[in-house]
């Protein structure tokens, strides 16, 4: 489903280059639920802004499901960001001015669908994540863990094929934290939901399908998650 080739992404820092990715080859396939994980400054984020095409490589090609997305026009990049692909920040992002419920509908409205449909879908994936009660809330009503399942909500709209989340737990505690991971875990087992995720906790492995462990912008280990393999 994503066919990584040999990516590299280089950072001109005036005279300086910064190789943050040096060559990564990896696939994920439809229905897992992928962990990143390695030092600060491996290349992790990067990695992870390429396949979300918030960034574009210096060189190598990214397949998604199908699609070389190194060949669309940028437009073509939102369109199929906003149609196939979600995105969870460790800092929720959020519109603080808007409900709840209106930040769950930005991406839906973005793409153009009707208001009575995604109102709709808005309310039904609220309840999934567990915030059926606080529809008209504001982001200052909310605690970490709320916020931070309002920008999954927000993610999931669309019904993209591919959620990814770049630290979702960094600012939560460990029991909230669970909450999350759960969460995620339900989406992967019971939906089928992609997931990849970048995290640098090892306890988090045990609601994973698969590590891929990364180093100096490369990816040098990975581990089927045997916790997982055994639910299963
Ligand atoms: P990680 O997520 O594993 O901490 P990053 O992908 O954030 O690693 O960073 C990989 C390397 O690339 C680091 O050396 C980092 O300083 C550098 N880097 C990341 N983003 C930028 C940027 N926008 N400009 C310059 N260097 C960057
Ligand atoms: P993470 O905590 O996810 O590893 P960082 O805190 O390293 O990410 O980076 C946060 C943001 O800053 C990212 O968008 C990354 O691209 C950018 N960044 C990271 N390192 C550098 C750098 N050396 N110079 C400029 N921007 C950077």
């Amino acid at each position: 489903m994503i066919e990584v080739l040999d990516v590299t992404r280089v950072y001109q820092m005036g005279l300086v280059e910064v190789q943050a990715l040096r060559g990564v080859r990896c696939s994920i396939q439809q229905g897992e639920f992928v962990g990143i994980m390695g030092p600060s400054g491996s290349g992790k984020s990067t990695l992870l802004h390429i396949l979300g095409l918030l960034d574009s490589p210096t060189s190598g090609t990214v397949t998604i499901d199908g699609t070389d997305v190194g060949l669309l026009k940028e437009q073509e990049k939102s369109e199929f960001r906003l149609n196939h692909l979600g995105y969870v920040f460790q800092d929720y992002a959020l519109v603080p001015e808007l409900s709840v419920r209106e930040n769950v509908v930005l991406p839906a409205m973005a793409r153009g669908a009707p208001p009575d449909t995604y109102l709709k879908e808005s309310e039904e994936i609220l309840r999934q994540v567990g915030l059926g009660h606080r529809i008209d809330h504001r982001q200052y009503e909310l605690s970490g863990g709320e916020q931070q399942r309002v920008a999954i909500a927000r993610a999931l709209i669309n019904r993209p094929g591919i959620l990814f989340a770049d630290e979702p737990c960094a600012n939560l505690d460990s029991n909230t934290s669970r909450t999350i991971l759960n969460l995620f875990r339900e989406l992967n087992e019971k939906y089928g939901q992609t997931i990849i995720m970048v995290t640098h906790e090892e306890w988090h492995e045990e609601f994973m399908c698969r590590v891929l462990y990364m180093k100096d912008g490369l990816i040098d280990g990975e581990k089927a998650c045997k916790m997982r393999e055994n639910k299963n």
